[in-house]
């Protein structure tokens, strides 16, 4: 083993902070490899930093999902989430595992269709849907889900128009115990909207309702807030049946289960606080269950599960660039990634790993990205073993939304590597170039000469 470099000792002030009976958790292994592959050779392959995504996580993840659901429930179908992450090589391994697609725009759901999921199979979410738009998901037989009256009546004229009866589901929010409401998208339970609407739907003769929708939240914490929300789309369903005579196929319960990323200023670690996909699994199912329909009249459960299925697929391999200290004394480490393509920094303490030997004096630290921007926070505060410029850090559970949400501000997004379940890395998104970028800009004629 290659001799750790001397680190000069430091003097720490006494940090009196809130008593927490859980203490707090730091395990430190350099984590060399990721599904077999150096991480060092990965970065001198495709730069640093590089997003990497494992396809084994991927797939193993999702079947035990698919599992705590199906082993439960008779009926259960995914629909993946595109905004989580809709890079095409990932959309891909989910449908070839057999999820559906789950889109909020026209944008996505070109793509899905791009990808050969077959138009019957896309769950039209959202609350922007153009005439356009609309009419090719009426063509493909796609699941609409309306979100609020202007589009009911959009596609009730629509559909009129096509001599085509689209089927349609309605996306209600409703009160599960846990605030903030999402009561800005689709009709209100327990104000009497989204009975309304289904009365307005089933008296129009013109959709088909075929489902209902909620999607009650992200990184829920609460499993019975999923069985309040079955319990509420099941008086609904059940009403539906019984005084509007139409059954409905399907209850779609969104997305939503969290992930093992710690949450800012959380007070216990998550591993420790979320309960796990079977104990949603069972809330939900057996509230299913308990709706009151006959077997065979059980609706298909639909799940459009995001970040549970592909935050720990993802890691942010990175290199350190330079320390420094902070006027109040605090050491900084600055890293060539930032919020940019990080942008659950926001939200998440997200765990680093070095990626090579270290010494085991840890320091507590802030974490800077490159960007020249003082947000540009990726922790506000870390105990890490000292990382000296050219070290490498591996960045995990960063699967979800940082592909889709990362913003080309001062640097341009960088490659993506997929690390097949053989352990061969393939390039799946190529890395932004200033053409690529230019490609977009038009220049007036007037401005093409410079006087300096
Ligand atoms: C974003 C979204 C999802 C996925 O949410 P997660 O919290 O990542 O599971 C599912 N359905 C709808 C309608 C969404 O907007």
């Amino acid at each position: 083993m290659q001799k750790l470099r001397y680190e000069s000792p430091s003097i720490q002030k006494m940090n009196a902070g809130l008593m927490n009976k859980y203490g707090t958790r730091t395990e430190y292994e350099a984590v060399k490899h990721i599904d077999g592959v150096p991480v060092k050779s990965m970065i001198e392959q495709y730069g640093s930093p590089v997003f990497v995504i494992s396809e084994r996580t991927i797939r193993r993840t999702y079947q035990s999902a698919v599992r705590a659901f199906k082993t439960r429930y008779p009926k259960v179908q995914f629909a993946w989430s595109y905004k989580t992450n809709y890079i095409n090589a990932i959309c891909k391994i989910f449908h070839q595992e057999g999820s559906w697609g789950e889109v909020v725009s026209g944008f996505e759901y070109r793509k899905a269709l791009g990808n050969g999921v077959p138009g019957n199979k896309i769950i039209f979410n959202g609350p922007e849907k153009t005439d356009e738009e609309l009419v090719l998901a009426i063509n493909n037989d796609s699941l609409i889900h309306i979100d609020h009256f202007e589009e009911m009546y959009q596609l009730i004229d629509l559909a009129d128009k096509l001599k085509k009866k689209p089927r349609v589901a309605i996306r209600v929010n409703m009160d599960t115990g846990v605030y903030p409401m999402w009561d800005r998208f689709g009709f209100n339970y327990e104000n009497g909207q989204a009975w309304t609407a289904m009365n307005k739907i089933v008296a129009s003769g013109k959709l088909q309702l075929t489902g209902l929708h909620c999607h009650i939240g992200t990184f829920m914490l609460s499993t019975e807030a999923y069985a309040v929300a079955v319990r509420k789309l099941g008086d609904l369903a059940w009403n539906a049946k019984t005084q509007l005579n139409t059954v409905l196929q399907y209850l779609d319960l969104g997305g939503g289960l969290p992930t093992a990323n710690n949450l800012r200023g959380a007070y216990m670690p998550s591993a420790d606080m979320i309960p796990s996909v079977d104990e949603f699994a069972e809330a939900i199912t057996n509230a299913l269950y308990n709706i009151g329909f006959n077997t065979d009249e059980l609706p298909l459960l639909i799940l459009e599960s995001g970040r549970a299925l592909i935050d720990d697929a993802g890691y942010l391999l990175g290199t350190v660039l330079a320390n420094k200290r902070l006027s109040d004394g605090r050491k900084a480490t600055i890293m060539d990634f930032g919020v940019n393509i990080l942008f659950t920094a926001f939200w998440y303490e997200h765990k680093m790993s070095p990626a090579q030997d270290f010494t085991h004096h840890t320091e507590d630290m802030v974490l800077y990205g490159p960007l020249c921007m003082n947000i540009d926070m990726v922790r506000s505060s870390i105990n890490m073993p000292l990382l000296n410029r050219g070290d490498h850090v591996v960045v995990h559970k960063v699967g979800a939304y940082n592909m889709t949400q990362w913003m080309q501000f001062i640097q341009m997004r960088p490659n993506v590597v997929l690390i097949d379940e053989s352990g061969n890395t393939h390039l799946i998104r190529q890395a932004e170039t200033l053409e690529y970028i230019e490609q977009m800009e038009i220049l007036p004629d007037y401005l093409k000469e410079i006087n300096l």
